[in-house]
């Protein structure tokens, strides 16, 4: 059923999309300091999508990371797990979720930050 080392889930995730989503919710990142904004859109086991988006405090241990608004989306939405995840910098390329989030999303199925291309 998987040809060429893609996975059926791996064949069913548009990773186009998820990143136009977390591009789109980067850009509604609160910066009120003027921290660069990220955005995170995470596909979920039942086919919605979550988003999250920066939330700068002037403390940075309490500004919110994209990756845990996803989280607190995907369990605010209905649950279930996570199966991926597209996190996007300023610029709005892929990049990785902070070592807390990286735990954090581990207990939610995340399995791992996968970058279209
Ligand atoms: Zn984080």
């Amino acid at each position: 059923m998987s040809t060429f080392g893609i996975t059926p889930i791996d064949a069913k995730i548009d990773w186009d999309a998820l990143t136009r989503y977390a591009i789109e919710v980067k850009d509604r990142s609160h910066v009120p300091g003027g921290a660069p904004r990220t955005g995170a859109a995470g596909l979920v086991d039942d086919g919605r999508v979550v988003l999250g988006c920066f939330v700068e405090h002037p403390t940075s241990a309490l500004s919110l990371c994209a990756e845990s608004g996803v989280v607190s989306a995907l369990h605010g939405t209905g649950g279930g797990k996570l199966v991926a995840l597209v996190v996007v910098d300023e610029s709005g390329q892929p990049t990785m979720p902070c070592e807390n989030c990286t735990y954090r999303l581990s207990e939610h199925g995340a399995p791992e930050v996968l970058s279209p291309g």
